[in-house]
């Protein structure tokens, strides 16, 4: 396990229980380390300012709280004699982080199989654990665990609507049916599954905020008799009975950001019968290239400001080329306007009731485009959509640009290097998304054009564009003053455009406080 290299603690003292006469190792501060060493799982003790300490192999330590900052903690290693020691922290917090971490690396001891009784080895850590990185799901859950961030979900009325639209209309597939609805967060898809008559809804949230969903749930108490809130991870927890229903809301910017459609298929494959259903039941990736000048300078001038070679007296620009990749490594997040797409757009399904948990960790999609226009192509956008496969009606939910917008937008990555192409000009490429620890992916473009010059279609030279960007980290852009104009929208008036600087700063202002509140 790689996120457990090494964790330190300061202890306010420590005393070796096998020799009390030596009442603490020195009066120079012992620090307490969690590590991994050669496949062995230690806790060691040393002073901050010598090499001189002892190891506990946490495969056969135990550890027990004598009081709110002070521990024992006790090695017992087969054939020898045991090893005790007390020790004493300084504050609560530092008390509390210590015992948190004996119990996750204990957990990676015991993983290891070092010591165990009967040589077995347990497989006791979590599949969510073992492949996110502690401080992402920390994180992660934390935001999930707020009710402002539920509370911006439900009132993305496109998408809690149409999910209470596929549910109502498919009341067959609800009514008398057990369900489990993978990630409750606030419990609303649950609540909205026993509207439609569901036998029994298991709620399983791993956040802070299953407690909130129970509130919630008790609030209404017509269907809290046919809910269960259950706080903990899909990965992790135990159901009574199998489910006829899955609901689930695991889309993520550009469908597989989060990395929570494989808790979706992992709860499929742990608590589905067969010939269950999946609300939603499939998804699909959709892309298209697009041409937007506007945005590709907008991009490249922020940049620009690594380029002064006088800034209070220091030369900038050796971090002008970092600083121009940094920033087109950012997918660019926010609603466009479906006229900058230069070509028909194709889609990559992913069929939820099919897709392996594995098959989500490298998602590689061949592109293939015929531009509409000559222009120059800024980079790839897309967006996705779902499908709600009801026995009554099969409903998509879409956050494609031109459709109602929602909280996901649209996502564009755009290539530092745009490329020329004219219209009836094939466009192709690859799409490859790499998933990663810290619940996101990796995304490794490439467009390609044939040149279009006298005698290039013979040679079919290409002209090819690369980027590599984090998902993780976008470029929100939805602050941004507004470019596009609408459609229909009559021309401005003249002095409409005679708008005081003030009250630009005023617009702004607004526009940011409502995206706030999104
Ligand atoms: N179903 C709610 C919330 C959707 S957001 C709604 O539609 O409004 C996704 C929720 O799934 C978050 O609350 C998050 O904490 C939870 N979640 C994500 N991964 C999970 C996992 N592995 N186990 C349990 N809950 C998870």
């Amino acid at each position: 396990m790689d996120k457990l290299k090494q964790k330190e603690f300061t202890l306010a003292s420590l005393t070796d229980l096998t020799s009390p006469s030596s009442s603490s190792l020195s009066s120079s501060p012992v620090v307490a380390t969690f590590s991994c060493v050669n496949e062995v799982t230690e806790l060691r003790f040393q002073e901050s300012e010598s090499a001189d300490g002892f190891s506990f192999d946490l495969s056969s330590t135990q550890l027990f709280k004598l009081g709110p900052l002070q521990f024992v903690c006790v090695s017992d290693k087969d054939n020898s004699l045991s090893r005790g020691v007390v020790i004493m922290f300084r504050d609560d917090k530092e008390s509390k982080d210590f015992s948190d971490s004996f119990g996750e690396w204990t957990k990676d001891a015991v993983k290891k199989g070092s010591g165990l009784p009967n040589g077995t080895v347990s497989d006791s850590t979590s599949k969510f654990d073992n492949k996110i990185e502690a401080a992402s799901a920390k994180m992660y859950f934390h935001y999930y665990g707020q009710l402002l961030h539920q509370q911006n979900m439900l009132q993305d009325y496109v998408r809690t609507g149409t999910y209470h639209a596929a549910v109502m209309e498919n009341r067959s597939d609800f009514s008398g049916r057990v369900v489990v609805d993978v990630g409750a967060g606030s419990g609303i898809l649950s609540m909205f599954a026993a509207l439609a008559g569901a036998k029994h809804v298991y709620a399983v949230e791993a956040s802070e905020m299953a407690d909130y969903a129970r509130k919630l749930i008790a609030g209404n108490p017509l269907l809290a008799e046919r809910i269960t809130v259950i706080k903990g991870k899909i990965e992790d927890v135990e159901l009574p009975e199998k489910a006829d229903v899955l609901i689930s809301e695991p889309m993520g910017t550009l469908l597989v950001n989060e990395r929570m459609l494989e808790t979706y298929v992992i709860a499929r494959d742990r608590f589905l019968s067969p010939n269950g259903k999946m609300f939603p039941t499939v998804g699909r990736i959709h892309m298209a290239p697009f041409a937007d000048e506007f945005l590709f300078i907008e991009m490249a001038n922020k940049a620009l400001f690594w380029q002064q070679q006088n800034y209070y007296g220091v030369d900038l620009t050796p971090l002008y080329g970092s600083a121009h990749q940094g920033y087109f490594s950012q997918p660019v997040v926010d609603a466009f306007d479906p006229r900058l797409l230069i070509a028909p757009s194709m889609f990559h399904v992913i069929d939820f009731t099919k897709m392996k948990e594995e098959q989500f960790y490298e998602i590689d999609v061949p592109l293939k485009f015929t531009a509409s226009v000559c222009t120059r192509v800024h980079g790839l956008a897309c967006w996705f959509d779902v499908l709600f496969d009801g026995s009554t009606v099969q409903r998509w939910f879409t956050t494609a640009p031109g459709a109602p917008t929602t909280h996901w937008y649209q996502i564009r990555c755009v290539l530092s290097q745009p490329i020329h192409v004219m219209a009836g000009q094939e466009i192709t490429g690859r799409l490859h998304l790499v998933a990663h620890s810290a619940q996101s992916c990796t995304i490794n473009l490439t467009l390609s054009a044939k040149m279009w010059r006298p005698g290039a279609s013979q040679g079919g030279i290409l002209q090819t564009s690369s980027c590599k960007l984090d998902l993780k980290e976008p470029y929100y852009r939805m602050s941004q003053p507004q470019v596009y104009p609408v459609a229909q929208e009559p021309p401005a008036q003249p002095q409409d455009l005679q708008i005081q600087s003030e009250d630009l700063e005023e617009v702004e202002l607004l526009q940011q406080n409502a995206n706030a509140q999104l």
